[in-house]
């Protein structure tokens, strides 16, 4: 199974992700993550995206696509992923198309997790992350609205968008997602 999961900060993509690898045995590939490993790591990837991170801003295409490129053809994925966090602009998404196509791979599901944007700031500022600060906090959601949501109408018309309420509690939104994805938990 080949699944990407868009939401904006705080809107329980983490969570969700964790279960559904678990259930799937399939590797969870949280980009934001990896790329704040690469900063701490001081890596030459960690140096390009660094200054992007700490503002909230989104690292530049060009560089995000190259990474997951790289991502992609490790071995531990050739069986199926699950990419949280990207993509996350409508750029990126074609852009994985066109490298899925080349490695005779297909999506399976863009999952949305849908919350209000008023949620997803009291949630995101309820953590203590050094790019939670408010003021990058906004930027990262604004960002979301500007960029990430533009997504939702590539994925609506190919018939690969799962439309999830993310206000639901954790165990239903769970739920849900095993109903859509025929999964046994
Ligand atoms: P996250 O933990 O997913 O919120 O990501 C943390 C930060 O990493 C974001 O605020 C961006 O600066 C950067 N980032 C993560 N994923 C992407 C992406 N797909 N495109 C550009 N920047 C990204």
């Amino acid at each position: 199974m080949r699944l990407v999961i868009l939401g904006g900060p705080g809107a329980g993509k983490g969570t969700q992700a964790q279960l559904l690898c678990r259930d799937l045995g399939i590797p969870c590939l949280d980009i934001g993550q990896i790329l704040r490993q690469k900063i701490k790591s001081d890596t030459e990837l960690g140096r390009q995206a660094k200054p992007y991170v700490e503002q909230g801003e989104l690292v530049p295409d060009e560089i995000m696509i190259q990474f997951v490129r790289q991502q992609l053809l490790e071995p531990n994925v050739a069986k199926g992923w699950l990419l949280d966090g990207y993509p996350r602009t409508a750029f990126q998404a074609e852009e994985l198309d066109f490298l899925l196509e080349d490695l005779e791979q297909r999506l399976n599901w863009a999952i949305y997790f849908n919350v209000p944007e008023t949620v997803l700031k009291q949630r995101s500022l309820g953590r203590s992350r050094a790019d939670d600060q408010p003021e990058i906090v906004e930027r990262r959601i604004e960002l979301f609205y500007q960029r990430t949501v533009p997504i939702l109408e590539y994925y609506e018309p190919r018939g690969r968008l799962l439309d999830i309420n993310g206000e639901q509690s954790p165990e239903q939104i769970y739920q849900t997602l095993c109903q859509h994805l025929n999964i046994n938990s």
